[in-house]
């Protein structure tokens, strides 16, 4: 350990500061900003949409699962999948795991949807910065220090949210979670996109027909068999879900680093066994890689109340409850 001593500029205040733009921060932030509240989202990348626009095609979690795809969400969100559909950026579809309908968008658009409804609200949004730490005075978060190529940065608000995915704030402010360190996360995924498919024939293969087709060919590194590939609203495109890097510890910078390196490896060898293999991808070309690897989970804070099974299965209501899911 070395101590350092630096100058921070101050940045003043706000009344709701959001960390992290993705699907929770960004309608975090939309739905303060819609009550009348002065709003500064802070935003490590150049864009808005965090897993939805990095990484990720579809939204879930608007209808519930079964035959009678009922939706149970609204709100904000509709104002986004409204905006997606007068673009005709979206088709509904099946989950592909039986979670109940998806919404399927253009990321690429869906991160200009994101900003426009953030701007139009009057939202201060300051990409390519991080946050890297925090200020708690009086057990209460008060404000954070954010880093980005002018220096560091203090912005201290009257309410902050952590939406980093990764419980950030919450760690560096010392509240208890679980991580990696303590019982395996989910794997990871690098997400690619295939153009120049022959769509009509490639959506012909069913998921079960493509894991026997994975399971059966020999000459490819495939771990993980059960991947899937789905239609997107882009023409000629198919958008998949298939590599798979598995004990990693996504706080641990050197674990991730190789975990970058080993998805996008992946990605190449499912592209080159679609190309070979699976009809409908013969003229195709792996046409663009997640921002990063996806992250399904890193920290679990250890909250006041923690859902248990029984309450996902039984669909537990709570009154002090904030927003819906319809599917896991
Ligand atoms: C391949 C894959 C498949 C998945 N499948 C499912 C599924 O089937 N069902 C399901 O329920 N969930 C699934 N998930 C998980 C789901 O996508 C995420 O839980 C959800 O999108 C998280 O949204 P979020 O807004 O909380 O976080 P994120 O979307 O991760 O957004 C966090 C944002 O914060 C920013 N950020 C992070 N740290 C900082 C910092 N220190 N300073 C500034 N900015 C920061 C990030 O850049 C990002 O924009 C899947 C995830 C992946 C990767």
């Amino acid at each position: 350990m070395v101590n350092y001593t630096t100058k921070i500029n101050e940045y003043g205040r706000t009344q709701v500061l959001v960390v992290g733009s993705g699907s929770a921060g960004a309608t975090a932030a939309l739905t303060a900003a819609s009550l009348g509240a002065k709003v500064t989202l802070i935003e490590r990348y150049g864009f808005m949409g965090g897993i939805s626009t990095q990484v990720l095609d579809t939204f879930y979690g608007f209808f519930i699962p079964g035959n009678s795809s009922r939706k149970v969400v609204g709100g904000i969100p509709d104002l986004v999948v409204e905006e997606l559909v007068n673009r005709k950026a979206a088709i509904f579809r099946p989950n592909t795991y039986g979670a109940g309908q998806g919404i399927t968008y253009d990321p690429e658009l869906l991160k200009v949807i994101w900003e426009e409804l953030a701007l139009s609200m009057g939202i201060q949004i300051l990409f390519h910065s991080l946050v890297i730490n925090v200020i708690v005075e009086n057990e209460r978060l008060t404000g954070v220090i954010f880093a980005n190529k002018a220096g560091l940065h203090q912005i201290k608000a009257d309410v902050i949210i952590d939406a980093s995915g990764d419980a950030d704030l919450a760690a560096l402010a010392g509240v208890p979670y679980e991580s990696a360190q303590d019982q395996p996360v989910q794997s990871l995924t690098t997400t690619f996109k295939m153009i120049n498919v022959d769509v009509h024939k490639a959506k012909t293969v069913t998921k079960n027909q493509l894991q026997v087709l994975m399971e059966s060919t020999s000459g490819y590194d495939l771990p993980r068999k059960e991947g899937s590939a789905h239609i997107s609203p882009l023409a000629n495109v198919m958008v998949t879900n298939m590599t798979r890097v598995i004990n990693i510890d996504p706080n641990n910078i050197e674990a991730l680093s190789a975990a970058e390196i080993e998805g996008r490896r992946q990605a190449f060898e499912y592209a080159r066994f679609l190309v070979d293999q699976v009809p409908g991808y013969e003229k195709a070309s792996l046409g663009g890689l997640s921002t990063q690897i996806g992250v399904r989970e890193s920290r679990r804070i250890i909250g006041q109340y923690r859902l248990s099974r029984s309450d996902v299965l039984k669909a537990a209501k709570f009154s002090d409850a904030i927003a819906l899911c319809g599917a896991p």
